[in-house]
């Protein structure tokens, strides 16, 4: 569809749930780029916001060579976020890229309520979505409206109909078929709150005496920096780098999102072969810390069956669709 283009996309009520045709009938819907109106969430725009303030400001004030065990803190539960995030959501429940016994799950599902994202069958649906329809108007971030709406702009406002339509062609009743997926989304305030604020805070509390004004300053700078970290991949992963796998997808290749997101950055490669566990092709465990701690648990037996393509295969995509920058 051309840019410029201005097609008014209506949804049916059938199509829309309780909640969302409350909304959508006040609202038009003109695609694509520039001419997508859609109505802004402010809780969402007020929450995150502020949020990204505190953030800055304990940044800027934050008596680092003081402090050093409530820094650390903030590392341990950054990477633990981040663990559930790409290990749990992404590789495991989204992907089935391998298996994972009970213990893991459930370290994995009190990991993931640490990052404090999005209910589990959002995040599912949204990212395979996100896979099946990407760089569309059915991708909840597409990154053709921009880097800013892929990265958080998409949080922001309501999602797009054709984003509503597909999504409801996702099948995630897998997703149920655990039990520890059901006790979370049961209990998913709770555990959040829980996990991400209350206990992070309480422990540089009590078991170094931090004070509360830091112990809530770092939990939520914690918390954004981990939501920027998963946003990256979404954003500056399907715009800067290369694409040595797919050249004609829009995901790329990127060492500084791989980084900050744990072995995340890897795009390219990823929407090639989305059910690698690794992820990845190259890159060793320092810039893919979540498969580091996969192997290790695939040692002791916790993850198992996990997937990946032969290099026969790898090879022969590289050669046929890559854009000639694979370097080992
Ligand atoms: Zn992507
Ligand atoms: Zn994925």
């Amino acid at each position: 569809m051309a840019p410029n283009s201005t097609v008014t996309t209506t949804l049916t009520a059938s199509e829309l749930s309780p909640r969302e045709s409350k909304i959508l009938p006040e609202v038009t819907y003109r695609t694509l780029w520039g001419n997508f109106k859609t109505p802004l969430i402010w809780p969402n725009i007020i929450g995150i916001i502020s949020v990204h303030v505190i953030t800055i400001i304990g940044f800027v004030t934050f008596p680092y060579f003081q402090h050093k065990s409530t820094f650390a803190w903030c590392f341990v539960t950054g990477w633990a976020g981040g663990f559930g995030v790409t290990a749990g959501a992404h590789r495991l429940w989204t992907h089935k890229s391998y298996k994972a016994k009970l213990p893991l799950r459930i370290l994995l599902i009190i990991c993931y309520a640490i990052a404090g994202q999005n209910r589990l069958r959002e995040w599912v649906r949204d990212h395979r979505v996100h896979h099946k329809f990407s760089e569309s108007d059915a991708d909840p971030h597409n990154a053709n409206r921009g880097f800013f709406f892929a990265h958080v702009g998409w949080l922001m406002m309501r999602k797009h109909p054709e984003v509503l339509r597909k999504g409801k062609s996702i099948d995630c009743s897998d997703l149920f078929e655990d039990s520890v997926v059901v006790f979370f989304e049961k209990f998913f305030w709770p555990m959040k709150l829980f996990w991400c604020f209350i206990f992070p805070t309480m422990i540089p509390y009590f078991c170094w005496n931090e004070t509360f004004y830091w112990c809530v300053m770092s939990c939520i700078a914690r918390y954004v920096c981990g939501l920027n970290f998963t946003w990256l991949v979404n954003s500056a992963a399907h715009m800067f780098g290369n694409k040595p796998y797919d050249r004609k997808i829009q995901p790329v290749e990127n060492l500084m999102v791989s980084i900050l997101a744990m072995g995340e950055g890897w795009h390219n490669y990823h929407h090639t072969f989305p059910w690698d566990y690794k992820a990845a092709e190259l890159g060793n465990y320092k810039v893919n810390a979540t498969t580091l701690l996969l192997d290790l648990f695939a040692k002791i037996g916790w993850a198992y069956d996990l997937k990946s393509p032969s290099k026969q295969l790898i090879q022969q995509v590289i050669e046929n669709h890559g854009d000639g920058t694979r370097r080992d």
